[in-house]
């Protein structure tokens, strides 16, 4: 298996200008995954310079989106051909055991053959504006995007964006996350293979602070789509606000699953083991439990149970991994320590542990802390690790009031049999998905994205196409001869 990965600028694989690598270790394992080129803003440079002359020149924007359609449909293809080779990459460079991840292919498979579809879709509008008169809307693509990711789902976020900004006519450069370039460049060069023009994809590796503030800061790019956290994000807008460009934002959650006292409690602890799905390190996990205080005890009991049955490690059939690195392990930990001075009663978990056979990776077993405070870190703050609090309510306005309550808006989801309890709940809930007796379903079709500080704008479905669309008037001013 490849070991050495290029950057990927103006079709060709590249070293960085600089001549510099680094490495990354499977955080299970401890084996070395990949070595990747350290680009910097020299590097920057020429992948912006190759998307800006492929944009303002090249066939790309102007191809109809029915020719665009056929190379994203031929990319499809070759996902769906290449059966599990992606999904064991992205295994090795997060940590998430295979078994875990198998999905990858079909689902995002599935994301660019939508968008291969919607790039015949993106239609303007049109209006009679005198007796003779007309205008009409005629959708462009917004120009060079930076598309910078995280290192959680690397490659699934990564084509929610590539998908839409294709699909669209925009050429791009895309960063993505130091710890998980792989899948990233092995896209790219699929493109290639697929029949993408050269330059219309761009991948530059390296650190964030310098070659995602290069990107947002280059006066040749026109919009940038982040994912990451959301101290991240408001950085990336300050930064973008300079050279006024499109910006569309996927930042943290912190997502109340609410279970109403008529609920299932099998059903609901199922679902609310998700928590702990790729070790906790996904945006829109139930991380917080507003359970009815009738059922609350015996949720919590189910939830801990099963939670406990879960088993770490690194060969395929583990169900979690270890966190992504140390650094995020001391994070998560802090948080939890942090519950623990504050009086929290940690029901099981919370601790490092050490799993036959991997390296002292950084894992953690799932964890569920009650008796927390409204207003501590771990109950308002994304934690991005396997913990779980519990908050109890007694009536219904209650539990919507502390769904809604701290900064983010996700994702929300209510447990219940009761029809006009749950579409209350859903209507009230702030929060850009609600899930009504299930979590973490996604669609292609369906958009997701947050509200206050979850993010700005949304992916998939046709809002993800409309976020890389600028929209042009065209009006026909008669001639006043007919005939
Ligand atoms: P970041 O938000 O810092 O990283 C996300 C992406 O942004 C990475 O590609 C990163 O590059 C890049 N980046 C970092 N700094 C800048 C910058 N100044 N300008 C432009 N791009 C930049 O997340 P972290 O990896 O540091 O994770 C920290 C926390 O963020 C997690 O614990 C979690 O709470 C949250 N997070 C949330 C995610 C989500 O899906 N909502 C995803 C990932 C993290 P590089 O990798 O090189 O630093």
């Amino acid at each position: 298996m490849r070991t050495t990965w290029p950057m990927v600028v103006g079709g060709r694989e590249v070293e960085s200008v600089s001549g510099e690598t680094y490495e990354r270790r499977n955080p299970g394992t401890g084996e070395v995954v990949g070595t990747f080129p350290r680009g910097d803003a020299a590097d920057v440079e020429l992948a912006v310079e190759a998307a800006r002359e492929t944009f303002d020149e090249g066939p790309w924007p102007r191809m109809s989106g029915a020719a665009r359609g056929t190379i994203l449909h031929s990319l499809a293809e070759r996902l769906r051909g290449r059966a599990s080779d992606y999904a064991r990459l992205e295994s090795r460079q997060v940590g998430i055991p295979f078994g875990q991840i198998t999905w990858l292919n079909s689902y995002c498979s599935d994301v660019v053959d939508f968008y291969a579809g919607a790039a015949r879709m993106a239609f303007g509008r049109s209006l009679s504006t005198t007796e003779a008169g007309m205008g009409v809307t005629l959708p462009e693509p917004v120009g060079v995007a930076a598309v910078i990711t995280p290192w959680n789902f690397p490659l699934v976020l990564t084509i929610w964006k590539v998908a839409a900004a294709l699909a669209a006519g925009c050429t791009m450069v895309v960063k993505p996350a130091s710890q998980t370039p792989i899948t990233i460049v092995e896209l790219a060069l699929d493109l290639l293979e697929a029949g993408l023009p050269p330059g219309v994809l761009n991948v530059v590796t390296g650190p964030g602070s310098v070659v995602g503030e290069a990107l947002v800061a280059h006066p040749g790019v026109d919009k940038v789509a982040f994912t990451g956290s959301t101290e991240t994000g408001k950085r990336v807008m300050e930064g973008a606000a300079r050279t006024l460009k499109r910006v569309s934002l996927e930042l943290g959650g912190k997502s109340p699953m609410i279970v109403l006292a008529d609920a299932d409690p099998g059903a609901a602890s199922d679902a609310l083991l998700e928590c702990f799905y790729n070790s906790g390190q996904q945006c829109n996990v139930p991380s917080r439990l507003v359970v009815a205080k009738d059922i609350s005890d015996e949720v919590v009991d189910m939830v801990v149970s099963k939670a406990e049955r879960k088993r770490l490690g690194t060969d395929d059939d583990a169900d979690l991994g270890p966190l992504v690195d140390d650094a995020q392990f001391d994070r998560v930990s802090a948080f939890v320590e942090g519950a623990r001075a504050e009086g929290a009663n940690i029901l099981t978990g919370g601790e490092r542990v050490t799993v036959t056979g991997a390296a002292d990776g950084p894992f953690m077993a799932p964890t569920v802390i009650d008796d927390v405070r409204d207003d501590s870190p771990i109950v308002r703050e994304e934690v991005f690790g396997p913990v779980l609090v519990v908050q109890r309510f007694g009536q219904l306005d209650e539990a919507i009031r502390l769904g809604n309550s701290g900064d983010f808006g996700l994702a929300a989801g209510i447990f219940t049999d009761n029809l006009d309890a749950a579409l209350l709940a859903a209507k009230r809930l702030r929060a850009g998905t609600v899930w009504i007796n299930t979590w973490n379903k996604t669609f292609p079709e369906l958009p997701t994205g947050g509200f206050k500080a979850s993010g700005v704008g949304r992916e998939l479905g046709l809002e993800g196409l409309s976020a890389y669309l600028e929209v042009k008037t065209i009006q026909f001013n008669p001639s006043g001869k007919v005939g």
